[in-house]
Order: C-alpha cells, then sequence, then structure tokens
C-alpha cells in the first residue's frame, strides 16, 4: 500500500437509534483514542450526526464523522434534502456519494454522483467516491468498463489539487450486504485497474497517493487478507461496522504491520 494511509468507514446505513448509535460511537471511540495509524469514519444517519459528533469529541477519539449522503446545491426548496453547510454543521468531515444503494435503489445518475461530489470538494469537504458493478455487468465481462466509467464521471472536472480530499470505495454490488466478497485476487485486479484510469485522467502521482479501499460483505474474517493486497487502502464497512467489537478488529486488521495495536 506504499505510504497511503489506510482509511477504514463505517457506514451505518439505516439502521441504529439515537441511543444504539450513541453506545456504538462510544464502544469505537473508547479503543480508538490516540490510535493514528488509520483513518477512521463513521457515517450514522442524519438525525443522529450531532449526538454522535458529540460523543466523539468528548472522548477525544479523533475519528472521523460522514455523512451517508448530500444535495448538490447549496441551500433552497429542496424538501427533504440535506446540504453541505448543514453537515458541516453538524460536524462532519467526509461524505459518501455514488454508494450502490443509492445508484441503483434511489436511481442516482453518474451526472448526479458528479454534481454532489464538486459541491462537497468546493465546500472543503472529503469525499468517498463509491463505484462498483452488478452481478449481470460482472457475469458479462463489464466490471472494468462499469468501473472505469464510474469514476472518469464521477470525477469529471475535479483537479489533481482536489484529488488529496478523494477516497474510491470498489464496491461490487453483488458483495454489500450479500456475504458474497470479491476474492482478495479479484479485488486487488479492480483496484490496480482503477488506479490505471487515474494515472491517465491525472498522473502517476495522483494516482499513487490516491486511497481505494474495497467494500463489499468485509468482516474481521476476510479483512486482513483483502487489505494485504497492494493497491487495497482500507475497507468500507456496512453490517460489519454496527457492531464495534467487530468493527474494531477491521480496524486493526487495516494498521500497517508494526502500528497494530493490542485488542
Ligand atoms: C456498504 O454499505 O458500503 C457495504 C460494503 O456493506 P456491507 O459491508 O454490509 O456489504
Amino acid at each position: 500500500m506504499l505510504n497511503r494511509k489506510p482509511f477504514v468507514g463505517g457506514n451505518w446505513k439505516m439502521n441504529t437509534d439515537l441511543l444504539s448509535a450513541g453506545a456504538l460511537a462510544r464502544g469505537i471511540a473508547a479503543e480508538l483514542v490516540d490510535r493514528p495509524a488509520v483513518d477512521v469514519a463513521v457515517f450514522p444517519p442524519f438525525p443522529y450526526l450531532l449526538s454522535v459528533n458529540s460523543i466523539l469529541r468528548e472522548r477525544g477519539a479523533g475519528i472521523m464523522l460522514g455523512a451517508q449522503d448530500v444535495y448538490q446545491k447549496p441551500n433552497g426548496a429542496f424538501t427533504g434534502e440535506v446540504s453541505t453547510e448543514m453537515l458541516k454543521d453538524c460536524g462532519v468531515k467526509c461524505v459518501l456519494v455514488g454508494h450502490s444503494e443509492r445508484r441503483h435503489l434511489i436511481g442516482e445518475s453518474d451526472d448526479i454522483v458528479n454534481r454532489k461530489l464538486a459541491r462537497s470538494l468546493e465546500d472543503g469537504l472529503g469525499v468517498v467516491l463509491c463505484v462498483g458493478e452488478t452481478l449481470d455487468q460482472r457475469q458479462t465481462g463489464q466490471t472494468d468498463a462499469v468501473n472505469e466509467r464510474q469514476v472518469r464521471l464521477g470525477l469529471a472536472d475535479v483537479s489533481a489539487a482536489e484529488m488529496t480530499r478523494v477516497i474510491i470505495a470498489y464496491e461490487p454490488v453483488w458483495a454489500i450486504g450479500t456475504g458474497h466478497t470479491a476474492s482478495p485476487a479479484d479485488a486487488q485486479d479492480a483496484h490496480q485497474k482503477i488506479r490505471a484510469v487515474l494515472a491517465d485522467l491525472y498522473d502517476g502521482e495522483v494516482a499513487a497517493s490516491t486511497r481505494i479501499i474495497y467494500g463489499g460483505s468485509v468482516k474481521s474474517a476476510n479483512a486482513a487478507e483483502l487489505f494485504a493486497q497492494p493497491d487495497i487502502d482500507g475497507g468500507l464497512i456496512g453490517g460489519a461496522s454496527l457492531d464495534a467489537v467487530e468493527f474494531l478488529k477491521i480496524v486493526r486488521a487495516a494498521a500497517p504491520a508494526g502500528a497494530r495495536h493490542p485488542a
């Protein structure tokens, strides 16, 4: 993974309630104070951002607060949507864009994903751009083309300087929430090809320094093997991030050898 700092994010999706979100944040924060080997972020549901933020700050845990989505306009008559400034008011530092559940269940296009990403960067947030193929696309040999298209369109008009605030999450749709994980070799292959797209879009330096993380049924039992691949810089974790002990094991699996702290 060269000198890219590993990143592990917990995407809580539409799970938890006020009490359990607080307990989960406390459970993670209790173990992660002053552990700088891995960048860790949690992405709670919108209504719990403020309370999770105050728990994380109170514990001085250095865990980044993330949001699962954002709207592409700064403010105005967009009922139900949430702006970058609102998220920043709640302590959010980074957002997910293009998660497969938003692309495939909500119907977000590459253009919308790009506009959300651009708005977030313009307003100073970090972004995790999620890409990945469906099962049908994999079975018909389109994996690399789909990833390339989603990366190129998602990053349209993003400068090399802004890329320091972008992480790409390769998340094959067929692996998300299904218990089926990409093999380490298949995941490495996809990551390497995404890195090659970055080299073509920008240059070798951007390609070598951008973190590309894997998502799709990562658990403590398979994390180490996935994160050991040279182009896999950590993970975006859904189901397994709802259990603090399991999530912490995954975070530890991402730490460079020598920095793995005890349980
Ligand atoms: C995700 O939601 O980004 C994800 C990878 O989910 P899971 O780990 O549950 O497959």
